[in-house]
């Protein structure tokens, strides 16, 4: 694809729209009850060329901006949770290789192939021995005669079994501290993974995030040329917190849906009256519009930023980015158990179609993933020394 066909935003929400409609939203509850990947809105997020959307115009992808990725997710969020999470993880991983290795003739490569052959990229930071610290790895990748190897004990792997590469953290020599991080591109075809862990979770099932011991080798040129210390400032922690957030509230949305749907039965059968939960729809409905205001100003602000990254390196975009992940995680499944007071038991029934239970238990994952308590303790730290009060 070159860059002149390459689809524009509007086809591509046009496209989300439709297989979130038309296979997200009724492949949603066997996702969940059998904890599987969502294989069907994958091919289709394909066949459209949506995983692409974060590839650079130069090199055949759509060029889309923050703001226009998050509105991805946040609609496919609202038929299904998991696959909204994959596609957004994916976007972060290809953020990471579009905004730091443009520089270098493999990766530019790598981004022309993908858009070709809508890969799709798993991320493995989470590490046995590190708890959930993203900026610390045990792990080293070690270099020699131009090639790599890399060997990670991962506790959380989201659909790396399904990706055609991982993006993997590591510290970038056996010497290096566990702080002086690389991030290498390990492709599905030069690497076993061995599950050592299951995924049979609360909610998110069909991210299937078990933990993987990985063994990997690849050539040099795979890992990416610049310090991981600036990539998760500049792009994996925006990208990250901006596009969960968005999806959390596509989550809350679709919840929202499903209650006013409820509602509107409910005046259907007594014509000329507001029954009461009209009422509580009308309030609940402000908590998830000032919740989609957080992640959409925080994407425009971002996409003004355009090529200057420096305020992202500072502590006002630090704690903002973390402001707006404790924020959403915490806002989605209040908002979701207010749709399920106004819906009452048909939301509560697994088994009907007002239920609201995948919504729910998806939901509660958001604080967990990056633990709030440890992004809070982070912010506390970066108050101690700031007057950058956002
Ligand atoms: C749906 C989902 C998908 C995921 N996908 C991936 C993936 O693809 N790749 C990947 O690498 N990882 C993934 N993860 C892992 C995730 O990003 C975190 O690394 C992991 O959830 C952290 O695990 P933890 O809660 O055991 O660790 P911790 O963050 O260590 O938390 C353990 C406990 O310690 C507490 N705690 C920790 N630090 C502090 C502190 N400073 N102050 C106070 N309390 C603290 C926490 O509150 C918590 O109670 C995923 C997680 C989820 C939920």
């Amino acid at each position: 694809m070159d860059c002149d066909s390459a689809p524009r935003f509007a086809e591509l929400i046009d496209a989300v729209r439709k297989v979130a409609t038309d296979v997200a939203a009724p492949q949603a509850a066997d996702v969940d009850a059998k904890a599987r990947f969502p294989i069907e809105t994958l091919a289709a997020l394909r066949e459209y060329h949506v995983l692409s959307a974060a590839v650079p115009r130069e090199l055949g992808g759509a060029g889309c901006t923050m703001e226009e990725l998050a509105q991805l997710c946040s609609t496919l969020g609202q038929s299904c949770g998991s696959s909204a999470m994959v596609l957004a993880m994916h976007y972060i991983q290809l953020a990471c290789i579009a905004r730091h290795g443009m520089e270098s003739d493999y990766f530019r490569g790598y981004l022309r192939d993908l858009v070709k052959r809508q890969y799709l990229l798993a991320s493995m930071t989470s590490e046995n021995g590190t708890f959930g610290d993203t900026r610390s790895s045990i792990c080293a990748v070690r270099r020699s005669n131009g090639g790599f190897q890399l060997d990670k004990d991962a506790t959380t792997g989201s659909y790396c079994a399904h990706s055609d590469a991982i993006l993997v953290t590591c510290r970038k020599d056996e010497d290096a501290a566990r702080s002086d991080q690389v991030l290498v591109l390990v492709k599905r075809e030069d690497c076993t993974l061995s599950q050592t862990t299951s995924w049979d979770t609360l909610g998110m099932r069909g991210t299937c995030s078990p933990g993987f011991k990985l063994e990997s080798h690849g050539a040099e040129e795979q890992v990416l040329p610049v310090p991981y210390a600036d990539i998760s400032a500049q792009t994996m922690v925006p990208y990250s917190h901006i596009l969960w957030a968005s999806l959390w509230w596509g989550i809350a949305a679709g919840a929202v849906n499903k209650a006013a749907n409820f509602v509107r039965g409910q005046a259907r059968q007594n014509p000329g009256t507001t029954p009461p939960t009209a009422n509580r729809l009308a309030e609940v409905l402000v908590q998830l519009q000032v919740m989609k205001q957080n992640w959409v100003s925080a994407a425009r602000d971002f996409d003004a930023l355009g090529d200057e990254r420096e305020p992202l390196a500072g502590m006002g975009w630090a704690l903002r980015l973390n402001n707006l992940k404790i924020a959403s995680s915490e806002a989605a499944p209040q908002i979701v158990h207010r749709a399920l007071q106004i819906v009452g038991i048909l939301g509560y029934k697994n088994d009907s179609p007002f239920s609201l239970g995948r919504h729910y238990r998806d939901a509660l994952s958001g604080s967990l993933m990056i633990s709030n308590e440890r992004i809070g303790a982070k912010n506390a730290s970066m108050l101690l020394v700031t007057k950058e009060l956002v």
